[in-house]
Parts: C-alpha cells; structure tokens; sequence
C-alpha cells in the first residue's frame, strides 16, 4: 500500500472538506464520499422551491485564527454578513430578552411573579438545594426555583427528552458559566456590545449570505478544483484492514452505480463513530463493537412554515420555554439573512427536538405542517391563516449524547483504533462524538491533515476551541469548546 493511494475522506461536512482542502495544500491526493446529496452535512444549507433553511442556525464565531482564515480563504469578504446576535425567551405569551435583563424580566413577569421569584431565590440561597449534582439542583441553588422553572427547565428537557433532575450538572456549569442572577443584574446594567466573556453573549457574529452551505459548496468546488475528487450519493459502507499489518486498505463504497472497493493510504472518518466500527472488516472485537452500539444521538427535525413578512421579528430565533408548546426555538431565517428568504415574505423555522424513529419523527410531513402551523398560531406569533407553505426537514444524530459511559466507550473504540487500525483517522462531531461548533470539526482535520501529510504527532482528541491548540497543555479527553449535559445512560 503506497501513499500513491491517497486519502479516502468519508463525509463532507466541515470536518471532511477542510481535512480535502489542507491535504490538497500538502500536495497529498485526496477522495472524498459524502453519502447525502449535498455537501456541508449538519452544517448545510437546505434548498426548497427558492427558500434556504438553516439546519439550526449557524452562526460562525471562534476565536482559532486559523479556522478564521480558512473561512475568508474560501468565501471573499463580499459573501459574508456581519449579523447581530439577537434572540428572546417565549413564556406565557411574553417575550423575554436573553441574555436576560432585569428591567424587562421584571415587566414580563409583573410585580406579583417577580416578587415570588424573589422570594424563591431568597430561600435558596438561605437553604440551597442539598443535591446539586443535577442540572435542576445547581440551577435553582444559583436562580431560585421558580426563575429556573420558568427558564431552565422546559427548554433543557424538551432538546435533551429527559426531566432535568436526570441531567448532570457539570454541563450547567460549563454553559452558563460565570451567570448567576447577580451577573445576570449586572451584565442588565452594563454596555453590551463586543462583551464576549461569557458563553452565552456573544454578540455579533459572521453568517455566508446564502447560508452556511454556502461555504461548504465552495470548498468542495475548491477541492475538486486542485485535483481532488468529492461524491456525493456515495456511502462507505466498509472499511477493510489487515489485522497483521495493523492498517486499514481499502473502502467500499456504494452509489447508483452499485458498489465498489477502492484502496487508501490513509481514511479520515467524519461519519459517526458508532458506524465506523460497525463498518470495519474483519468485524472488531465484541467489546469494541458494543461500545459502538452504547452510543447515542439526539435527532432534530424543522418545520419550515412561509409566512408575510409583517410577521417577522428582528431575533434570529426565539426559545419557546411555554411548556403547552412542543416546538423548542422558532428561527426567523429572514434576520439570519435576506437571502434566504423571498420579498414579501419569511419563512419561520419551527425546530422540533425528537428521537430518529420516535412517533413525531415517522408523522407525515403534511401532518407535521398543520401541527406546526396550529402551534404557532396559539402562540399568537402569526394570525390564523396566514402561513402560505410548509416543509420538513430531518436531520438524524443532529447531537451526540453524553451519558454516564460515553466518555468508556468512546475512549475503549478509541484505543482500539489507534492500536489496530491507526491510519483510520476519526474526525469532526459524530466522528468523535463530540457536543462541538464548526470551528473544533475543522481544527482536528486541519491537525489530522498535518499528522497525514507531514507525520505531525497532534493529539486531536486534546482540540478545544475555547483554548489556543498546545500539545503540552493539560490534555483533557473532553472538551471541545462547547458542552453538553451528561444523561443517564440506558440500562
Ligand atoms: C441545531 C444545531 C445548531 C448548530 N449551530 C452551530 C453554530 O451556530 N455554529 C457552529 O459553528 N456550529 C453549530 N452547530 C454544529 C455544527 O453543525 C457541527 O459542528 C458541524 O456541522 C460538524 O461538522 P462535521 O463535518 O464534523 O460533521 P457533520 O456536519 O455531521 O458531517 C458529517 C458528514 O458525513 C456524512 N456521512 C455520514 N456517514 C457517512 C458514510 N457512511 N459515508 C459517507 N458519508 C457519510 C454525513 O452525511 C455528513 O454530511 C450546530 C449544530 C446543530 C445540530
């Protein structure tokens, strides 16, 4: 096996193109297999009769030079917006600023609520909550019962479909780190432009005119470009080794034009990771297989519903907290970008948190319109009829999930990668099952491109976003930047 053969590249989401892109500048041939039939993965921009849709809503932020560069080498600076974070809180028919602010919480809630609130987060802090070690504990310790019922609770179970007293509360710590309700107060009173100390208050960030597609588009049209290839409708259905030799050889790979087994140098995996053991031949060892098999996703599904315009509002999503309402954001995909949407009209983005194969998941998408359409017209946000269209969009293991042994199995599957088959290379999200940004997928297959092409000895499973990339530096197994609450794992 020379490294005539090159490097198979499976997926082309930011992890899979920006892996293509820099081994191309290494000089090094690349292959990539994209099994949807668009490029971009969770980060695509989804395309129906002329309306754009955000899987989510991608705001591009990071503070790694590097990947900044890398997004102004692929896009000019005329294809991208400088957008305004803006989004609210929906409870009980009022609209809540978030970050929150003390005089429009005050508002919102009235004088009774807001006293009750008070009231609440007095005796907690007299006579704390004795288990803190749940999400629902360390919140209601720092904010009082009732402010974290209203807005903690419901949105945090309806994303993760578990009571928030089953959620462990490191994750809490991690994302709303340095908010209490007195930083809270005081970030109310203080001037907010450009203060990015804390996680959730980032202000302004970049967005591609048409969408984050847009810029995985361009980097596959860049990649075929220099001479690598990029297919899409084309599944690895296998990755074959030589246990002797401890290397992984050849993919197989599956399109319209049936299947075929094509030799690799070196395979870079965005895929899940789950699926990446289960493709290997000869099969892994049983308990590297059931590693694979204990891991878990969370699936997410949008509604798209167009509407006129004089129903848009100036947020780019708004959290639904109401718990009569099974929708957990609506974004307004017309303040992401007027490109997006048509004149005259917007187009509202109902994003429902659900299970791949759960009842809401397999309803019919004409079904899931009309419900859609009824939440929104209950919530009061749009007038009874006024939706002009609808489409669904699903998007499978939109996020890892952390539970009690996913840090065992993933270091178990890891080991055994790196033992048996070390140039299969996992990257990106799902391939490494990692709760992270864009800008963390994209960093460990720029170093993974650098460890192929220059034999560079990066740890990529040390990459957190949130600390400039230092080989010396306390390497934890877990960060990324961005976190995720630790779930019960199933019994
Ligand atoms: C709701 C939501 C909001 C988000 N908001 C932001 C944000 O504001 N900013 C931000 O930076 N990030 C955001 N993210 C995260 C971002 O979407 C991901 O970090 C990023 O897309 C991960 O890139 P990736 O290439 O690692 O994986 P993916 O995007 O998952 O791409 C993997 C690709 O591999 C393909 N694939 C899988 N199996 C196979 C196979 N067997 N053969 C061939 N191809 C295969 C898939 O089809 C997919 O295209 C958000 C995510 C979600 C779910």
């Amino acid at each position: 096996m020379g490294d005539g053969d090159g490097t198979v590249i499976i997926g082309a989401g930011p992890a899979g193109l920006t892996a293509a892109y820099e081994l191309l500048r290494h000089g090094r041939p690349v292959r990539v297999y994209e099994a949807d039939d668009v490029v971009g993965g969770i980060s695509r921009t989804v395309e129906r009769d002329g309306w754009r849709f955000d899987i989510g809503g991608h705001r591009f932020f990071t503070k790694v030079a590097r990947v900044e560069d890398f997004w102004h080498e692929i896009l000019p600076d005329e294809d991208f917006l400088l957008r305004p974070r803006m989004s609210r809180i929906y409870y009980r028919g009022a609209l809540f600023d978030y970050p929150l602010n003390a005089g429009n919480a005050l508002r919102n809630l009235g004088l009774l609520e807001a006293a009750r609130c008070l009231g609440s987060y007095g005796r907690a802090r007299l006579r704390p909550p004795k288990d803190q070690s749940h999400f629902e504990g360390w919140v209601s310790a720092r904010f009082g019962w009732r402010l974290y019922s209203i807005f903690f609770k419901t949105y945090t179970e309806k994303v993760w479909g578990m009571p928030a007293d089953r959620l462990q509360a490191d994750w809490a710590a991690q994302r709303i780190k340095n908010l209490s309700l007195a930083t809270a107060m005081r970030n109310a009173l203080l001037p907010r432009r450009n203060r990015t100390d804390v996680t959730s208050l980032i202000e302004e960030f970049q967005y591609p005119k048409h969408g984050p597609g847009m810029m995985w588009e361009r980097c596959a049209e860049e990649v075929a470009r220099r001479g690598g290839t990029v297919r899409t409708g084309a599944w690895v259905t296998e990755v074959h080794r030589d246990p002797a030799a401890r290397r992984a050889t050849a993919v197989t790979v599956a399109d319209a034009g049936g299947e075929r087994t094509e030799p690799a140098a070196h395979v870079i995996s965005s895929m899940p990771i789950s699926a990446l053991v289960r493709a290997m031949r000869p099969e892994a060892p049983p308990e590297v297989r059931a590693a694979a098999d204990d891991l878990r996703y969370r699936d997410f599904l949008t509604v798209a519903l167009v509407v006129p315009e004089e129903f848009s509002f100036p947020d780019n999503w708004i959290y639904v907290h109401d718990p009569a309402a099974r929708v957990g954001r609506i974004q307004n995909f017309g303040s992401w970008s007027p490109y997006l949407v048509k004149d005259g009209r917007t187009c509202l983005g109902l994003e429902y948190f659900v299970f791949e194969g759960d009842e809401m998941w397999r309803t019919p998408d004409a079904e899931l319109v009309g419900f859609a359409t009824a939440e929104l017209e209950r919530l009061g946000l749009v007038k009874p009829g006024c939706v002009e269209a609808g489409y669904v969009v699903r998007m499978p293991k939109a996020y890892p999930v952390y539970d009690e042994r996913y840090q065992h199995n993933v270091d178990v599957i890891r080991d055994w990668l790196a033992a048996y088959v070390p140039n299969v290379h996992p990257v990106g999200r799902n391939g490494m099952h990692r709760y992270n940004n864009a800008d963390h997928s994209m960093l460990t297959a720029m170093l993974t491109a650098e460890n192929i092409a220059h034999g560079a000895e990066h740890d990529v499973w040390t990459v957190n976003v949130e600390q400039d990339y230092h080989e010396q530096r306390s390497p934890s197994r877990h960060g990324t930047g961005r976190d995720a609450p630790v779930v019960p794992a199933r019994r």
